[in-house]
């Protein structure tokens, strides 16, 4: 499916240190060592309803990873899915007598312009569940026969599972224990209580086609895909067998990159299938988390249709470390409002301060596992100096806002 537009990046002086994230596998910040071409694949939405600020803060803090990277000199190839066939959406549909399609489109057509809006980098492949139907298919098939997967015994729907003891090391994403999986699988669209399976969090591949639902001719019989093989199918046919950043928000952890992971190194036999596994922190809405039942989405079209400048948006995002689970508070909003007006008028002035030093730092905080609050405090100490007009280099506002724009993403 059609990405969004591509943003504009000029180069900035100066040299790049090497990208450190934290990696949920190991437990630990580690360097990011891509090759020439960083691979990357971010775990896209669900399109039933409007994007909301929690998978901002997400699309966001993988945004920062692609433009350091840039910034270091690396082609990305950046890939992203939409899940648009899925039980949420289709239950969404249902309950509001829309047709599920259409929903599909509208929601993603929504979620493009939120991200342009917010000046996130486009995916190099943007792509659906329902236009992958045919590869995703075909890597389920290949999961069946060689073992790592099976047919529940069922006569009425003989649906195909992932079996975890396919991969020697299962569980080595999480670092789950047994009756932690099982409780996040029955939280988390699995169903560890169905009988005859091999293991309870064995995962869905292919759901054989029932009355009334979705369901796309395949060898395996007319069916439709589970969740984590669509992701796994799409990023092995784009960015090969091993990538760098495999990434999402906290809550796909398990069972969602778990099984991702094992579907991938059942078919290759590599392991790790990728370097790094990232997770970006959840958003409560002034301390409650977030969520369609209680009603407290904080929708960023909403933010843009209050007129609310986009680029605060992603200023208050980036006031809070990407891992953390933090809230959002309208004082948060007003907080980087005020930051974003100081910011652009320091780096309007006629000079201002050296920008090097400044520019080396944002540089040196971000590459050191996103740091945005402490690459935050960097500019805003360049701002306070720069706003006593005692500055006297006359290239120093532009290069700084031109460094803002290209690691932060903040136009000014
Ligand atoms: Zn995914």
């Amino acid at each position: 499916m059609q990405s969004w537009s591509p943003v504009p990046l000029s180069p900035i002086p100066g040299s790049a240190p090497p990208l450190r994230l934290y990696d949920t596998a190991s437990g630990e910040i580690r360097p990011t060592a891509p090759g020439s071409t960083a691979r990357m694949y971010v775990c896209g939405i669900t399109p039933y309803d409007a994007t909301h600020i929690g998978h901002a803060a997400t699309y966001l803090a993988f945004d920062l990873v692609n433009r350091l990277w840039r910034d270091a000199g690396h082609h990305v190839h950046y890939v992203q899915n939409v899940t648009d066939v899925d039980e949420p959406l289709l239950e969404r549909a249902q309950r509001d007598q829309d047709d599920w399609v259409v929903l599909g489109m509208r929601e993603t057509a929504l979620f493009r312009e939120d991200m342009e809006s917010l000046r996130v980098l486009p995916p190099e492949h943007f792509i659906g569940a329902v236009e992958s139907m045919a590869e995703i298919s075909e890597l389920v098939g290949k999961l069946l026969a060689s073992g790592a997967a099976y047919r529940i015994d069922d006569p009425e729907y003989p649906d195909v599972y992932h079996d975890v003891s396919a991969t020697a090391d299962f569980g080595y994403e999480s670092g789950y224990d047994a009756d932690t999986m099982r409780a996040l699988s029955a939280e988390r669209g699995g169903d560890p209580d169905r009988p005859n399976k091999r293991n309870p969090v064995d995962a869905l591949l292919w759901r054989m086609a029932r009355p009334d639902e979705p369901s796309w001719d395949s060898e395996l019989g007319r069916g439709r895909p589970g969740w984590h093989v669509e992701c796994a199918a799409i990023a092995l046919n784009r960015l090969g067998s091993q990538i760098d950043v495999q990434g999402g928000g906290s809550d796909l952890i398990f069972p969602h990159h778990e099984f991702g992971a094992a579907h991938a190194e059942a078919l290759t036999g590599l392991h790790p299938f990728a370097r790094h596994y990232c997770h970006a922190g959840m958003i409560a809405l002034d301390g409650a988390k977030m969520s369609k039942s209680k009603g407290n989405l904080v929708f960023v079209s909403r933010l843009r249709a209050d007129r609310i400048d986009p680029m605060a948006v992603r200023l208050a995002l980036l006031a809070g470390h990407w891992r953390a689970d933090r809230s959002w508070e309208r004082e948060l909003l007003a907080e980087a409002q005020d930051r974003l007006a100081a910011w652009r008028e320091a780096t309007s002035l006629d000079a201002g301060p050296a920008a090097e030093d400044t520019i080396a730092r944002l540089r040196t905080h971000l590459a050191d596992d996103l740091d945005s609050p402490k690459a935050l405090a960097a500019v805003d100490a360049w701002v306070r100096e720069a706003r006593t007009r005692r500055g006297t280099d006359p290239q120093a506002p532009r290069q700084l806002r031109a460094a803002i724009d290209a690691l932060l993403g903040v136009l000014l």
